[in-house]
């Protein structure tokens, strides 16, 4: 006979790391089924740049929802988490004369930023090159090391009782759970965080892989603050470029940069693109030339998981009985992997979440479609 559970979560990444979290802190008695390594996925690729992003108001709103709840993450030691703030960099003055507006819609969000002048912008990070025109500080925002942590959330859950089905490949939703690989059969309601991945279970749902390269330089001085960023970022985030790339650069709490990033759609194969990779360090070395001094040592890719409207699946799937979804946050899942857990398992609990949960709904896509 097979056991049931309150909550069967598929896929163990920060975001279903978080969803076992929320939903065992309830009293539920959890499932989860990984078939890779727990934060093996988006999640160990990506950055961990806790980032308000501003340009659209859903994503805004669940970021910064998010990003006060990963205040209570802060101090666990595996977080590495370090509160560094991101400076966004104005290239032009056009680019400038968008401060003040990309500033109020942080403030209308609860998101403290500050305008900062050319003379600033240099006192605060005398490492860039010439010429630019200012920027706009968040001095909130931090940067995180997420695989450690998502592997953290589920072994804490699983001392409290939940239980890991590891290294096996849920196969297919049924009526009343999953069937997984193995030949074994889980019942109860499933929430399906799977990311890229998505479309195998929910095919209904759709889904795009955003290929996205990193590099990682070694250990030295400090060369720069804050997370730097282009503010044209978020424009190449949110547009349908088949490949793009744009700066940013993270200083990591042991003297490491980490150097981003590309964008790439339909890119299926995960080696890394030379080509690309020199597009991105070309555009780094534009902003700060002494990159060029810093020995890379390593390079590698994610697939970001890529929904049609850039929000992620956050709510009930429609037309199936007791199958919920939590995935598709591109690149910001690592930030807004705690917003997302809470909302959905409020919502599965029937209390009422934080944030309407109409933008992230799945039916929205299905709705689109008919
Ligand atoms: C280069 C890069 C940089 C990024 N930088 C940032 C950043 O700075 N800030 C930020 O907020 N976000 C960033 N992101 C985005 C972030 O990494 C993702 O949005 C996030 O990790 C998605 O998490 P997830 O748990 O949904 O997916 P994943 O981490 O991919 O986890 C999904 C899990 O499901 C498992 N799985 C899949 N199918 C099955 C199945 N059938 N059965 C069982 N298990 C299954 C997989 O093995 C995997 O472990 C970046 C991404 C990339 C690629």
């Amino acid at each position: 006979m097979t056991t049931r559970h309150d909550l069967i979560v598929i896929g163990a990444g920060l975001v279903g790391a978080a969803c076992v979290e929320a939903a065992a802190a309830a009293g539920l008695r959890v499932a989860v089924v990984e078939s890779g390594t727990i934060g093996g996925g988006a999640t160990s690729a990506a950055m961990g740049h806790l980032v308000a992003m501003d340009g659209d108001a859903a994503e805004l709103a669940l970021c910064a929802y998010s990003r006060s709840l990963w205040e209570r993450w802060a101090d666990r030691p595996e977080a590495e988490f370090h509160r560094c703030g991101s400076l966004w960099i104005a290239s032009s003055e056009e680019e400038r004369a968008r401060i003040p507006a990309r500033r109020a819609e942080l403030a209308a969000a609860g998101v403290d930023a500050e305008a900062v002048d050319p003379h600033g912008l240099y006192a605060l990070e005398p490492s860039l090159a010439a010429g630019f025109h200012g920027g706009l500080r968040v001095p909130g925002d931090a940067v995180v090391y997420p695989p450690r942590l998502a592997w953290h959330l589920i072994a804490d859950a699983c001392r409290d009782g939940a239980e890991l089905f590891a290294g096996v490949r849920a196969e297919q939703l049924t009526d009343d759970g999953v069937h997984l690989a193995d030949g074994r059969a889980l019942r109860g309601p499933v929430l399906v965080a799977t990311g890229a991945a998505l479309p195998e279970l929910l095919p209904e749902l759709p889904m795009r892989a955003r290929k996205g390269q990193l590099v990682v330089t070694d250990r030295h001085a400090p060369m720069v603050r804050h997370q730097l960023i282009e503010m044209g970022y978020a424009d190449a985030a949110h547009g349908s470029d088949a490949a793009s790339v744009s700066f940013n650069v993270q200083p990591r709490p042991n003297g490491q940069l980490l150097i981003g990033s590309s964008r790439e759609y339909d890119a299926t194969d995960a080696a890394v693109s030379s080509s690309l990779l020199q597009r991105m360090l070309r555009r780094a070395f534009d902003f700060v030339p002494a990159l060029r001094e810093r020995r890379a040592i390593r390079a590698w890719s994610g697939f970001r998981p890529a929904t049609p409207d850039g929000l992620p699946y956050l709510g009930a799937v429609p037309g199936r009985r007791g199958v919920w979804v939590a995935a598709g946050h591109e690149g910001l899942g690592i930030t807004a992997a705690p917003g997302s857990a809470r909302l959905v398992v409020d919502a599965f609990l029937g209390l009422r979440p934080a944030l309407d949960l109409a933008p992230y709904r799945p039916d929205r896509v299905l709705r689109a479609a008919a």
